[in-house]
């Protein structure tokens, strides 16, 4: 997945253009910058990625969430749908705005399962954010008829399905809002970075406010510009966007390198009965930015992770002991852990989450195991992976 392993002059000299004229901020500065507005090229150039008509680039996947919901008037005392498994990102962006995270289980999806979503429905739900988790996606026609039928927003975070179509769209082009991230681990990166997307103008121009202190853009004298609405910073600066811009320009390569090696890696792996693959929905297409699989059960999937570290096979996860992604080792949510003070809803929607059980979610997470799909491996380092990934399952059964 990580776009920085390929690196070079086309990356160089993009971010040399703002060097050269020092303005590394994407507003004002007109005369100084030689043409150079490397925050607003990027913006066109994800226009046309994501095939959406807006844009607004912040500074990380996770303001982005926050932006995006924003942006479309979540706040306070709003319930958001989110999935247990995805990255803590997701309900740090819900808490920020005051808004309450309501966890649901996922399927073989590996994110939201329609069912789950609808049972979680009350009077104060909002939105639905779907996480498309590993490159690949929930069934988003289910979930998108479901947020139609109870009139919820419907929210997108794809950072780590950049790439990946449905249907022929890209992910995070099919919600009311998509969410991107281009840290340094991601697809394509800017270094650290966000974008917003989405179809309605409305949202367009609140996001582009908010993300600038309500500013409202207007005119050619950032001093006098007026605050129609409180905003916050989560600007990205020129030098970010630069090295952006010249990834963006990379990414069906990067897209068709990430498949051949998932695909080398995946015909080795259906050799084996007991191997079986992430669900992707009709119509789906994965970006391959990872590789998922299931095994029998969570034992033998705790074993294989064991042999393929001792075989020497890395970036490879089962994801039921992991901190970041999976909900039963987030004790810092569960406990409320905040420095400053929750509102007595939020705090009630933390203990709610500590005492239920999401044995669906646990059914799946268990049983999986996600290898990232990384770009610089040669052919020859990918049949040795292969064969070692085999040897280490057939060992561990
Ligand atoms: C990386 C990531 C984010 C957050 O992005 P940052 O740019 O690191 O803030 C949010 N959601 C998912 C699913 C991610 O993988």
């Amino acid at each position: 997945m990580p776009g920085f392993e390929l690196f070079g002059d086309q990356e160089r000299k993009e971010v040399n253009d703002v060097l050269d004229n020092g303005v590394l901020m994407r507003y004002g500065f007109d005369g100084m910058r030689n043409g150079h507005w490397k925050a607003k090229a990027l913006e066109l150039e994800l226009t046309k990625t994501f095939n959406t008509n807006h844009v607004q680039l912040v500074s990380s996947g996770t303001a982005a969430v926050s932006v995006a919901l924003a942006s479309a008037g979540v706040g306070a005392g709003d319930e958001v749908i989110m999935p247990t498994f995805t990255f803590v990102a997701s309900f740090e962006a819900i808490m920020m705005l005051g808004a309450i995270p309501v966890l649901v289980d996922i399927d073989d999806t590996l994110t939201l399962d329609p069912k789950a979503v609808e049972a979680a429905i009350t009077d104060k739900t909002k939105a639905v954010m779907i996480v498309q988790m590993c490159g690949s996606m929930g069934d988003l026609d289910a979930l998108q008829s479901i947020c139609t039928k109870h009139n919820l927003l419907f929210v997108e975070d794809a950072c780590q399905a950049i790439g990946g179509t449905y249907k022929g769209k890209p992910l995070g082009s099919i919600g009311d809002l998509g969410c991107f991230s281009f840290d340094f681990v991601k697809t394509i990166t800017c270094g650290e970075g966000g974008a917003v997307i989405t179809n309605n103008a409305d949202y367009y121009t609140n996001a582009d406010h908010y993300s600038d202190h309500g500013h409202d853009h207007v005119g050619h004298d950032r001093g006098a510009e007026t605050h129609p609405f409180l905003g916050y910073n989560f600007r990205i600066s020129e030098l970010h966007a630069a090295v952006g811009l010249a990834q963006v320009k990379r990414l069906p390569e990067f897209i068709a390198i990430q498949k051949k090696n998932y695909t080398i890696l995946r015909d080795a792996l259906a050799t084996l009965p007991e191997v079986t693959f992430r669900r992707v929905p009709d119509g789906g297409e994965e970006s391959y930015a990872f590789l998922n699989f299931f095994l029998p059960d969570l034992d033998i999937a705790r074993k294989v992770i064991e042999n393929f570290k001792e075989n020497g096979v890395d970036v490879s996860w089962n994801y039921f002991d992991n901190n970041w992604h999976y909900i039963r080792e987030w004790h810092h949510l569960k406990d409320a852990k905040s420095l400053f003070p929750l509102s007595s809803e939020v705090r009630q929607a933390l203990e709610n989450i500590k005492n239920t059980k999401f044995d669906q979610s646990d059914h799946f997470i268990g049983r999986n195991i996600s290898c990232l799909i990384k770009l610089s491996w040669t052919e020859e380092e990918m049949k040795t992976r292969a064969s070692k990934m085999v040897e280490s399952i057939k060992a561990s059964l």
